[in-house]
Formats: structure tokens, sequence, C-alpha cells
């Protein structure tokens, strides 16, 4: 028999797949490292995997405790799915412009969804960081992970993302390209990859245009769950070898390109991750070898990047952008 023991036991080792029609004209490898296949359906199954085993640890989570984070996407799916796994609490606490089906989602899995205003400053009694500090003073056994200062956050990249790339491409990996949200990824993964290759491989961030990594101020963008407008502790400044920025406009029809020519139903954030990529590759060569980390599946922004209305609001689909659009009976 072949099976598993439980459904956490499958986060990670996640493949490579090679991309052919996006590439086409280019001299370069491009692989990407399919972080949906994940359980919880992203690379932050990685992360909420080795924040908790660390706090058991180290004692600050123990036996019926509660985990409280204040998160609505993808940390909070892989932290639920862990806790339920070893019998932990999870509350989240979210803006109210998160979706019902966001929120639904991580109550799907057990957790309590606290919703609080976001037109308040983060200061406010009543903003989420406010409210989850509240929580967790308040609730008994409480424990918050903290992704965006926790050093297992990076550490869990480290451990598990560079070696898999590393052993999945014989050692041939010579660029290496991932969005930047919290910088767990990139410093971690980026920090293996350039130790195992006296500092051979190269490390490429991507960044929405006008957030702080890429020289920006923190204006306002579009692409999900990268970018920040403060630098987090978990962003490690001496790994990146370059920052590429991307607009919103490029990273959606890159997203869009990606499932429609190479059968990649991904999340913005990969469609950016590939456009940096891709900008990359022009420069190489028929040796080089790029990875690029797609950290999630289209499923969570069927109402947004792959919905024509809403991204014809934004000004973002002309008629010829893609050849045909999502709505189209080909
Ligand atoms: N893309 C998506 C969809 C994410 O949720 C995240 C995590 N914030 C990232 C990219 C960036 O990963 P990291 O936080 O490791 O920089």
């Amino acid at each position: 028999m072949e099976y598993y023991e439980h459904v956490v036991d499958l986060v990670g080792n996640t493949p490579l797949v090679k991309l052919n029609a996006l590439t086409e004209g280019l001299q370069p490898l491009v692989l990407a490292k399919v972080e949906y296949l994940n359980p919880g359906g992203s690379v932050k199954d990685r992360i909420a995997l080795r924040m908790v085993e660390a706090a058991e640890a180290a004692g600050l989570l123990k036996p019926g405790g509660t985990i409280v984070e204040p998160t609505s996407g993808n940390t909070g799916v892989g932290l639920a799915m862990v806790a339920q796994r070893k019998g932990y609490q999870c509350v989240f606490v979210c803006p109210d412009k998160v979706s019902e089906d966001k929120r639904n989602v991580l109550k799907a899995y057990g957790a309590r969804v606290v919703v609080c205003p976001t037109a308040v400053p983060p200061e406010h009694p009543d903003s989420y960081y406010s409210v989850s500090d509240r929580l967790v003073k308040e609730i008994d056994g409480a424990w918050k992970p903290n992704q965006y200062a926790n050093p297992e956050n990076p550490a869990s990249h480290y451990h598990s993302t560079g070696p898999e790339i590393w052993r999945q491409t014989d050692g041939r990996i010579t660029h290496f390209v991932a969005g930047v949200g919290t910088g767990g990824t990139i410093s971690g993964t980026g920090r293996y990859l350039k130790e195992v290759s006296d500092g051979k491989v190269a490390v490429v961030g991507a960044d929405p245009e006008g957030s702080v990594y890429s020289g920006g101020t923190g204006r306002p963008y579009l692409v999900e769950g990268v970018g920040e407008d403060f630098w987090p502790e978990t962003y490690d400044r001496g790994v990146a070898d370059e920052i590429i920025a991307v607009s919103d406009a490029e990273s959606f029809d890159i997203t869009r390109r990606l499932a429609l020519e190479e059968g990649l139903l991904v999340g913005g954030s990969c469609g950016m991750a590939v456009a940096a990529a891709l900008r990359l590759a022009q420069r190489l060569g028929p040796d080089d070898v790029v990875v690029v980390l797609l950290p999630d599946g289209g499923r969570g922004y069927l109402g947004k990047v792959f919905n024509d209305q809403w991204m014809s609001s934004f000004g973002f689909l002309s008629p010829d952008s893609s050849g045909a659009t999502v709505g189209d009976v080909l």
C-alpha cells in the first residue's frame, strides 16, 4: 500500500515544469516551481508547518493552544491545515475588504475569522493589527506566528525549497526568480542556492511597480501577496542580486497567458514572477537554467484577473492583448 499518514506530509517536494509557449525565441531553459501543488494550495504551507513546529519545540505553543495571525490568504490556509492536524485552534484577523469566499475557506478548515474595518489606520484599536495583538493577550495559550518577523519563514525555504531546486536541477540552476512579499521565499531559497553553488546562482526578485523593494514608496498596486510599503525583518537585503519591477498590466497579462498557453492556472503574483523571469531570460544564453517560483493557484482570483469585466474596469484588457479572452468560446 502506498499512502501518507496525513495531508500535511504532502507539503513540499513540488515539481518543476518547463515553460514552453511563453519562452518561444528565448535561449535558456525556464522551469516553473509549481507551489499550488502543495496540499493547502500555496507555497505558504511550507512556512506554516515550520513556524508551528518551531513554536512547539520552543514551548511557545502547547497542546490545545490557539494560533492567532492577521492573515486572510495563503498563510492562513497553511496554518489552519497544520492546526487541524495537530489539534490547535486558529483565529484569523482580516480586513473587511477580504472576500467572503476567502473567509469561508479559512472557516472550512475550522478556523475562526474576525473581520475588522479596512478604513482605519494601523494604530487604531479596531485595525486588524491592533485586534490581533489584543486577541493574543486575551486568549489563554495564544501564539502569534508573525510571518513578517519570524525567522522560521525564510528558514523553511532554506531547508526545503532551496535544496529541492538544487536537487531537481542537478545543480545546473543558474538563476532563481521569485516575487517578494515577506521576503521569506527569496531570502531563504536564495541564500541556500548561493551557498551550495559558491555564489554562482544569481537571485532575482520580482516586485510590483510602486513597492519598496524596487525603490517605490508603497504606492498601491493590484497584484496580491507581493510588494510591501515597509521592510519586513524576514527580507534579507544581502541575497537578491537584482530586483525587477513589473506593472500590474504585465503581471495580469502573463498570468492569463500561463493558463491559456501553458495550462497553468495560477495567481497574479505568478504572472509577475514569470514576467521578470522572461525579461531576465532575454539576456541569457542556451546554457542558462532559470527557475521561477509560482506561489499559488488561480482559483482564488476568478473574480479578478480571470474576470474580463474586472480586468476591463482597470483598463487591462485590450482586444489584441492576448488573442483570446477568458470568456471566448474557442
Ligand atoms: N505570492 C503570493 C500569492 C503570496 O501569498 C506570497 C506571500 N505573501 C508571495 C507571493 C510572496 O512570498 P514571500 O512572502 O515569501 O516573499
